[in-house]
């Protein structure tokens, strides 16, 4: 049986992809291959969000040209946001490439396989319309952490992002199904879940929309962490991304109550300025941010909180960049994916603002922003240190394969040294004794079983 090389790009949601048509390759009985080399079937899974993403993947698909004219029987797949963007018109620019298949058409593939084995031709299988088929809920077996898809696609459409032109409109998972996912998950020892999609907090309301149920205290997202919350053997619950919008009274109350769920929440803020936030189509205002964080911490004292920050926004000047500056210190993040911005073609803002913010002043303002977040993490961090903390043991420490390494249900990454008895997938309780920015350091409490 033919083997199988899947390379991934980009974010969470696509290495989800990837394991989710690993498992049903193997299923069909390909066999994975380790390394490109070995491989009968090379599948690139791409990423459209920055144009930086789309240029290596293509670049990739290129070089590959010339093992393919060594090996005339390979068979090459672009699958993902890329090949969602561009579809067939891929095939002019890359004439060795057998398949293009879209976002949530994965299901498509092992069917392609098969026609591409009985005739050699170019196919294209895109996302057609909201009809979409189930999703793929297949995961590698025996893992204490897995990604699990709750919903796909966005309706927000800012003005920079490119993702509801290539994932589509909103669709949402019934409960059951994603239920049922967690439970045979955890039946095979996953201990912890991550959430995932684009605008996770508008999880089924353009369903309730739709049939007429929707009111400002719906929260569908909330129901759906009480039903999981119910497991039993699942010991922690994280989700990604929230959207401020739709951060309602119910939502906050469920996440801050719930035991399982994580109180280290990403809330992508964007911008600390009402204006480019209204530019870049964000539909919330920095009081309304503020006034959500504030609500969090009520509730949650010791929450910690990572945010998204685009810097040089088309317009932003230095006044307005100091204004995300002090809202950063403000809310004390624990950690920031910070872009610069660039220009990604397909969106409003590429089309209508001019990208006038000079490279060097974007730099300038990236490096403020990491200078702002590294020192302080690394002061607050120093609060765990005589603290116990319940860490989910991942494995041996690359660096140093003498300790085991693990996280916080704040995520942070706990080292600690060796002892017998422990495993990875259980929780063990360690006195912190020192911090970094990055980690924290400890010993083991008691030799327990987790
Ligand atoms: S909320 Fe905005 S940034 Fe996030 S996926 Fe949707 S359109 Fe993109």
């Amino acid at each position: 049986m033919l083997s199988f090389y899947l390379k991934t790009y980009g974010c969470q949601m696509n290495e989800r992809d990837s394991e989710a048509l690993s498992c049903l390759l193997l299923s069909h009985g390909y066999r994975a291959a380790p390394d490109e080399a070995a491989a009968d079937i090379i599948i690139l899974n791409t990423c459209s969000v920055r144009e930086q993403a789309e240029r290596k993947a293509i670049g990739k698909m290129g070089l590959l040209k010339r093992l393919k004219r060594q090996k005339p029987g390979l068979i090459l797949g672009l699958i993902g946001c890329l090949a969602q963007r561009r579809g067939e018109s891929l095939f002019a620019e890359l004439p060795h490439l057998d398949f293009v298949t879209g976002t949530d058409q994965l299901q498509s593939i092992p069917g392609t396989l098969a026609a591409l084995q009985q005739e050699r031709r170019q196919f294209a299988a895109l996302s057609q319309g909201p009809e979409i088929a189930p999703e793929l809920d297949l995961h590698q077996p025996g893992h204490w952490l897995a990604y699990v898809s709750v919903m796909r696609g966005c309706n927000q459409f800012c003005t920079y992002c490119i993702v509801p032109y290539t994932r589509g409109r909103e669709k949402s998972r019934p409960i059951p199904a994603i239920t049922a996912e967690v439970e045979q998950l955890v039946a095979d020892g996953c201990r912890e879940i991550l959430l995932l999609g684009q605008n996770i907090t508008a999880y089924m309301v353009a369903e309730a929309r739709q049939a007429g149920t929707w009111t400002k205290e719906f929260s569908g997202f909330a129901d759906l962490l009480l039903a999981l919350h119910k497991i039993r053997g699942l010991e922690r619950i994280r989700f990604t991304s929230p959207h401020v919008s739709f951060m309602n009274r119910k939502f906050i109350e469920t996440v801050c109550t719930l035991p399982k769920v994580c109180k280290s929440f990403h809330i992508p803020v964007q911008s600390g300025c009402d204006r480019i936030l209204k530019l870049m189509n964000r539909n919330y205002s920095v009081a309304e941010y503020r006034r959500k964080i504030a609500a969090i911490r009520e509730l949650t004292p010791q929450a910690t909180f990572t945010t998204d920050v685009i810097v040089g926004f088309p317009s932003e000047t230095r006044e307005e960049f100091n204004l995300t500056r002090e809202l950063m210190l403000e809310v004390e993040y624990d950690m920031a994916y910070i872009f610069r911005y660039s220009q990604r073609e397909g969106t409003r803002a590429a089309e209508i603002l001019p990208d006038d913010v000079p490279e060097e002043e974007k730099h300038l303002r990236n490096q403020l922003l990491l200078d702002d977040l590294a020192a302080g993490v690394s002061v607050r961090n120093r609060r765990f240190q005589g603290q116990v903390v319940e860490v989910l043991v991942e494995g041996e420490s690359k660096r140093n394969p003498s300790r085991w390494t693990g996280r916080t249900d704040l995520n942070k990454v706990c080292l600690f040294p060796h002892r017998p008895g422990v495993q990875p997938g259980q929780i063990q309780p360690v006195l912190v004794q020192r911090s970094t920015a990055n980690s924290l350091f400890g010993e083991l409490q008691i030799n327990s079983q987790g």
